[in-house]
């Protein structure tokens, strides 16, 4: 419309196009729709070819802009708006809040200055620029232009400002509502990107949800996400959304390559608006994935102060990022740290759990788990195979119908077992057939999910017991047919060696003194046969005296002083000082002695020597034995003094594991005790202590 020459008509004209400005403005909320209006309506009334809007937020930065041409609108990026502002026409009125007429463009500093005049290089314009301002504020710059110089007046300029007034406080609340509706947006991301952490401990799903969560409040076209590799050399992309291109998941980049690579490396935020222009850019992903990346924001990942990933948001759908997009995308960086933690900690638990769940299911011993009356719970593969019972009928049961309850050791209402250690005895497991397999039982309190419930373990002492059987028989059998006829071989040898004169060239009688040796030997383990009977059976020790350590240690030498000959090891006898007496069965510690001396002798290599001594220690002396052999492993060293023990290697002479039972036996009834030291492959020293006679004793 040509400005009328008529002032009347003039402010007629402005009149109704103010009144339809308002009116128009009043509906519209959408501040691209606003925009476009103002610009249309403007352009129209002073009959500019072309023109520009830009939105400034409060710090003054471009956020929205519209440039129609010839009636078309074209996008310009925030990138442009940027540029454009610092160093045209339209920062200048930004910078000078005031309205500007230029005749003519060419002659114009502020205009020549303009280096984005791409659209139309056709030289000389003539421009008008105002700029938008609500109460007090400036919102933006309008900037409307003409090819010919000189075609608009003061009329136009007024006009046009009159028009800006209005349009000032449609914009703003167009702005504040589009900042308002991102706010709202962002804050349910960061809310609903919390929620989803608690929700779910799947670390996938957690992933994909805070994505989601980013893609929907930032609006862009993709948001990807890397973790750091555990030796922090590189990047693994472990999920993306939003673009329907090839998947990136499990793509590896080198730390420091790339934007996110940057940002890895140093702990910040980098957020760039033209991508192919910024250093740290690299392109081999956009080919990769054949995408464009025009803007990206991409913000560190951290738990617990380091830097474990980047959460990277690319190409924001209208207009470029927001300048506290970067923010929020660290906020949501911060979250997902904890909530990639707390999955990874839930993962290695669960893990830890199969782990246990395995050892359960998988143990060669029957397992049962009770709740505290005795109320079945939980039972292996294999306690269902031993027993028969299938996992409902076994849970139907209580402990006490599955075996022989040792309520002595339990203690009634099982009290025995509130303070945490393991309780065992001897018992037996009864199976759906009616049979009973001897076990030893071990049950403690354990913690399930932190509730408290009984889990029992029953050993298989099938071939123990057999073991044992064979000891009553052969014991019976000692006791009636072997003890009658080997005293009378003792006493008539004694008879025959008198019959032989002294110096008969010592043939015979070294041949007597083997005959002793043997016979000595069968004695020997015919009573400790014996007496492993008799102590388990908690008899005392009856013929107690008062021993001297040296005389012990001296008579257990020369008894094994054949065996140490033949095998070519050295018995030294070392640390015996003055000691007091101690107070036992002379015949039984000496037969303890022996039996370690000869353990030792066995084991340690021909040429070696065998160390044996006694040293005070309190009320008690304690005596050694050290030897140079293999020695024993720590997890065999408490249970070698267990019946029927024996470590089985290769080679290995066959015993019966009767050995060192007894030596604990006896030495555990003279209030003593008994242990070994030692390392695998430096020899073994074992010790046992015996009290020192009492003035009363
Ligand atoms: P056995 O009478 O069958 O030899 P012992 O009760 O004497 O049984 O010993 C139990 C186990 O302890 C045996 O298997 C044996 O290998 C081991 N042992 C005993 N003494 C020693 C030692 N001095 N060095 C290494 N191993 C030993």
């Amino acid at each position: 419309m040509e400005p009328s020459a008529n002032p009347d008509e003039s402010a007629r004209t402005s009149l109704e196009l103010l009144y339809n400005i308002s009116r128009e403005f009043a509906a519209a909320l959408d501040l691209h729709t606003v925009l476009q209006r103002v610009l249309k309506l403007s352009m129209e009334n002073v009959g500019a070819v072309s023109g520009s809007i830009i939105v400034l937020d409060d710090a003054g930065q471009a956020i929205e802009s519209a440039f129609l041409m010839h009636g078309k609108a074209y996008d310009q990026s925030v990138l442009n708006l940027r540029v454009t502002l610092e160093n045209g026409l339209a920062g200048w009125v930004a910078r000078q809040r005031q309205a500007v007429l230029v005749p003519d463009t060419s002659r114009d500093e502020r205009w020549l200055r303009r280096p984005d005049d791409q659209f139309d290089r056709t030289g000389a314009k003539s421009a008008v620029g105002v700029p938008i301002l609500s109460r007090d504020q400036l919102v933006g710059v309008m900037t409307l232009v003409h090819p010919s110089p000189g075609f608009f007046n003061v009329d136009n300029l007024a006009l046009v400002r009159s028009i800006a007034d209005q349009a000032g406080i449609a914009i703003l609340n167009a702005r504040l509502y589009a900042e308002s509706q991102r706010r709202a947006r962002v804050m349910t991301a960061v809310a609903e990107s919390a929620a989803a952490i608690t929700e779910s401990l799947d670390l996938d799903v957690v992933l994909r949800r805070i994505l989601d969560q980013i893609l929907h409040a930032l609006r862009v076209e993709a948001v990807l996400l890397a973790l750091v590799d555990t030796h922090g050399a590189e990047l693994e992309y472990r999920a993306a959304t939003g673009f329907p291109i090839r998947s990136v998941v499990g793509l590896r980049t080198k730390l420091g390559k790339g934007i996110p690579g940057w940002v890895a490396r140093n702990g910040l935020g980098a957020m760039t608006l033209d991508a192919y222009q910024d250093p740290r850019f690299d392109p081999d992903l956009d080919q990769w994935l054949h995408f464009h990346t025009r803007a990206a924001a991409c913000a560190p990942i951290r738990s617990q102060g380091k830097v474990i990933g980047v959460l990277e948001a690319l190409n924001p759908v209208e207009g470029g990022f927001a300048t506290d997009d970067l923010a929020v995308l660290t906020e949501i960086g911060g979250l997902a740290g904890s909530a990639i933690r707390h999955a990874q900690l839930y993962e290695s638990l669960q893990a830890a759990h199969q782990r246990y769940r395995d050892l359960f299911q998988d143990s060669i011993n029957p397992i049962l788990v009770t709740d505290w009356s005795g109320k079945l719970i939980e039972a292996n593969r294999i306690a269902e195979q031993t027993t028969g019972l299938r996992g409902s009928m076994l849970q139907a049961l209580n402990i006490a119908e599955l075996h022989m309850l040792d309520e002595n050791a339990v203690g009634p209402g099982f009290i025995n077992l509130h303070a945490g250690e393991i309780v065992s005895y001897e018992s037996s497991l009864n199976t759906v057939e009616g049979g009973e397999i001897p076990v030893q039982v071990f049950v403690r309190r354990i913690l399930i999910d932190k509730v408290s419930y009984l889990q029992w373990i029953f050993d298989d002492i099938t071939e123990q017991k057999n073991l044992d059987v064979q000891r009553h028989d052969l014991i019976a059998m000692i006791y009636h047919d072997l003890r009658a006829p080997l005293a009378n071989i003792v006493s008539s040898l004694d008879v025959l060696t008198s019959f032989f004169p002294e110096d008969d060239g010592q043939s015979i009688k070294s041949i007597m003194k083997i005959i002793e040796r043997s016979v000595g030997r069968i004695q020997r383990l015919t009573d400790s046969l014996l007496d492993i009977n008799r102590l388990e059976a908690g008899q005392p020790i009856g013929n107690r005296q008062a021993i001297a350590p040296q005389d012990l240690i001296n008579d257990a030498v020369d008894g094994v002083y054949w065996s140490a000959q033949s095998r070519g090891v050295k018995v030294e006898k070392v640390d015996i000082g003055q000691l007091p007496d101690v107070w036992g069965d002379a015949d039984m510690l000496r037969r303890v002695l022996i039996n370690l001396l000869e353990n030792g002798i066995k084991f340690t290599p021909g040429g070696l020597t065998l160390e044996v001594g006694a040293r005070p220690s309190g009320a008690m002396v304690q005596f050694w034995v050290r030897d140079a052999g293999p020695g024993i492993a720590p997890e065999d060293a408490v249970r070698i003094f267990d019946k029927h023990f024996r470590i089985i290697k290769e080679n290995s002479v066959r015993g019966f594991g009767l050995g060192l039972a007894f030596c604990r036996l006896a030495v555990e009834a003279h209030g003593g005790k008994i242990w070994v030291d030692s390392k695998l492959g430096e020899g073994a020293t074992f010790n046992f202590t015996v009290p020192v006679q009492k003035e009363n004793d």
